[in-house]
């Protein structure tokens, strides 16, 4: 077999039909990557809102090949069908779809928390379909149809969480797939997902959620100072907190449990920062300061982030300055 017969393999759909139900920031990511990357041949796409549903046949072939009304006609005969709505919608979304699934298709998901998620879906998983819970650690703060951008799992982790006894040739297949979408795979059991992004993801946005609330209600008295120095720090967290309230909120109701264990710890290192700011422990703050820097270096150094400072964010030119005038001479 030649090397460009290889390419040829590697460029081949890995799905024949795909159907995505949710068409907003990660559904309409997953359903752009598969079109352009060429790893569906054909996508089906349904949402809930017939405003959506609308927004995808106006966008067109960039986004879908065919828009179906109900999510049990968008299921029909798909090869892989990747629900995308919030996390809470999952499980009926299952048994909506229950009976018109195909022998032998992949039911995955992209849902921010993973236990539940299985939980709610499971029961509805008919006999002969692969069941493989999947979540592609990649988003912006931006909802909707127009939010979604093929790349935007370009060198991102997708974590699958199968249960034990799943066809190892379908978690291949989902493998694949995500990997043709320009996504890193791994995987581990749904309650280890579920612990590692409560610290990752979902602490970091209960904070900033907190942080802005609070700096809001500073703002009645304060209000523009609040926003004119936001770029001292709060400027960063206000885009954590533009993030979709329905998304976040069935985040914390399903994640609950590890979400509370992870603020507790948190809770206790505040208390341990804030007596050596109370003490003067000036030691105490550096070392911890210095430990967090070395974090931040290393999710630059293994390519997670962009080195480049303050985000990468322009700096506006310099003011113009005014012409110098010559000093004036005894000749003028
Ligand atoms: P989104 O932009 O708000 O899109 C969700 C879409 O699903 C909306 O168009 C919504 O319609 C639709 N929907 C809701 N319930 C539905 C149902 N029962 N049947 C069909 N469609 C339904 O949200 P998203 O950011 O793409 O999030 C989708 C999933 O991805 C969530 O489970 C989230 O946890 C996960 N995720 C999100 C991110 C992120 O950064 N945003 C990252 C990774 C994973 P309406 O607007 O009319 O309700």
């Amino acid at each position: 077999m030649g090397p460009g017969h290889e390419t040829e393999m590697a460029d081949a759909p890995v799905i024949s039909r795909l159907a995505v139900i949710g068409a907003g920031l990660i559904g309409g990511s997953v359903a752009r990557a598969a079109k352009a990357s060429g790893a569906a041949k054909t996508v089906v796409v349904t949402d809930s809102s017939p405003e959506a549903r609308k927004r995808v046949r106006e966008i067109g072939g960039n986004f879908a090949d065919e828009v179906a009304e109900t999510s049990a006609e968008a299921v029909k005969d798909a090869d892989l069908v990747v629900i995308a709505v919030p996390v809470g919608a999952c499980g009926e979304v299952a048994r909506e779809i229950s009976d018109h699934l195909k022998p032998g298709a992949i039911l995955s998901d992209v849902g921010s928390v993973k236990t539940s998620v299985a939980r709610d879906m499971a029961p509805f998983v008919p006999k002969g379909v692969h069941f493989i819970p999947a979540h592609p650690v990649a988003g912006t703060e931006n909802s909707g149809p127009d939010a979604g951008f093929a790349e935007l799992f370009v060198n991102r982790w997708c974590i699958q969480t199968p249960v034990e006894g799943t066809d190892p040739a379908a978690i291949e297949k989902l493998k694949a797939f995500w990997e043709m979408l320009g996504a890193r795979v791994e995987a581990m059991t749904p309650e280890h997902h579920d612990l590692v992004l409560a610290i990752t993801s979902h602490l970091p946005h209960l904070i900033a959620y907190t942080i802005v609330g609070t700096a809001d209600e500073l703002g009645e008295v304060t209000e523009s100072e609040v926003l004119k120095f936001s770029a001292g720090g709060f400027r960063d967290f206000t885009r954590i907190a533009a993030s979709d309230p329905t998304m976040w909120r069935d985040v914390f109701l399903h994640n609950k449990d590890a979400v509370l264990e992870m603020l507790g710890t948190f809770m206790e290192d505040l208390t341990r920062l804030t007596r050596a700011m109370r003490r003067g422990d000036g030691d105490a703050l550096f070392e911890h300061f210095t430990r967090t820097r070395a974090i931040r270096r290393g999710i630059v150094n293994i390519g997670q982030d962009s080195a480049a400072p303050d985000f990468g964010r322009q700096h506006g030119p310099l003011p113009i300055a005014p012409i110098a005038r010559p000093y004036a001479s005894d000749d003028d």
